[in-house]
Parts: C-alpha cells; structure tokens; sequence
C-alpha cells in the first residue's frame, strides 16, 4: 500500500515545546476558568489539570460536566488569543523538510484552524499544508479519542495504511494503530503503539523517504 498522506500535530510538533507558546495557552485556560466560572486562580489550575487527566483536554472536561454551559467559541477564541508570533518564527529547515515530502501534507489538531493557519503562517510553512482537521471539522470530539482518527480519515477519503501520523504524545498516536497508520513520535521514546521516534521533526522528511522506498 503506497502512502498518501503525511499527517501532522500542530502545538509542541512542527515547533518545540521550549518556545513556551503552549504555556502561554494554558495560562489563557487558567484565566478563562477563572473569569467565566468565578474561581480564584488555584481552583482554576487545578480544574485545568484535573479535566486534561480525567478528559484529555480541558475543554472535552468542560463540556463533559457542564453540557450546555460552555460557551465554545468564547472558550477557543479566549485561549487562542495569544501573540503567536512572538513565540515563533519562519523555520527555513522545517519548510524545506516539509517541502520534500512528496505526499498530502494534513495537519491534525484539537485546536482550531485559526490558531493552526496563524501558527503554520508564523512558522512560514502555511502554503504546504493542503487542509487543516481542525477541532470543529472532528465535531469538538478530539484526539485521542478513537472517533477523531475516524472523522480524520473520512474527512480524507483515505485508508489508514496510508497515512503517516506525526505527534509529540503517544497517547495521541496509540489509537491510530487501530486503523493501521504508521505513527511517529517526536521527542520521546519507543513504545506500544508508537512505530518509530525521531528527535526532532526535522527528522521526519528523511524517515518518510525511507518508508516510502520501502513500501
Ligand atoms: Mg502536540
């Protein structure tokens, strides 16, 4: 089966976590929690780690136990609402990395796609992506639950075989195997369901290379 697709996280995968944008995110979390639900800043951090342990996000905690309550567009514009571009920058080597992949480049993240396109245009790696699955298009169902992977690759017509996915969790990746992908970790080491781990995501162009030779 000859790949199709190379599908990539957004946050902490195509930029390293020491940028430290995602801590400005989950400071945006804490502050939302604390303006919308009236807690003081210990209960909001606690709220946010207890939901991301018990949910995996903590929007998916959110809605899980105040259905109907939560503002979602007030929520996803509040924490995206960080100066993206002071935290990154043009990354000429990820753009020609990404450049030669000669696949369907897809980015796959439980964000939404205005953070993701400002994130990608900061990076300057925007025009290589051919569609962003963003949280609304996985129906606010979000990795790693299994319907995400679903809704992923209905969305792209494909075969899982045929995909390569690339993420900075294993938990993110685990699910994927179900469908037969081929997944990547950044970062981290072999485990259960992980099929390959690189150092950094510069790593990744030459390994598609070789599993595309491969296959
Ligand atoms: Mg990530």
């Amino acid at each position: 089966m000859p790949f199709t697709h190379a599908v990539f996280d957004l946050d902490e995968t195509l930029y390293p976590t020491s940028t430290g944008l995602m801590q400005r995110v989950a400071r945006r979390i804490t502050d939302w929690l604390q303006r919308r639900l009236g807690l003081d800043p210990e209960e909001a951090s606690y709220l946010r780690r207890t939901y991301i342990q018990r949910y995996g996000t903590t929007l998916a905690g959110l809605l899980a136990e105040h259905p109907g309550r939560v503002d979602v567009e007030d929520y996803l514009a509040y924490v995206h609402d960080v100066p993206v571009e002071t935290y990154l920058q043009p990354d000429p080597a990820l753009r020609t990395m990404l450049a030669g992949i000669p696949l369907g480049r897809v980015i796959f993240t439980n964000a939404t796609t205005e953070h993701a396109v400002r994130v990608l245009r900061a990076l300057g790696v925007d025009d290589l992506f051919e569609r962003i699955v963003d949280i609304r298009a996985l129906n606010f169902v979000h990795k790693p639950r299994p319907e995400a992977y679903e809704r992923l690759l209905a969305l792209l017509n494909t075969p899982g075989r045929a995909c390569i996915l690339v993420d900075d969790r294993a938990v993110n990746l685990q699910p994927a195997k179900r469908w037969g992908m081929t997944t990547v970790l950044i970062n981290g080491p072999l485990q259960d369901g992980v099929d390959f781990t690189v150092a950094s995501v510069l790593d990744v162009g030459p390994l598609v290379h070789r599993l595309l030779r491969r296959s």
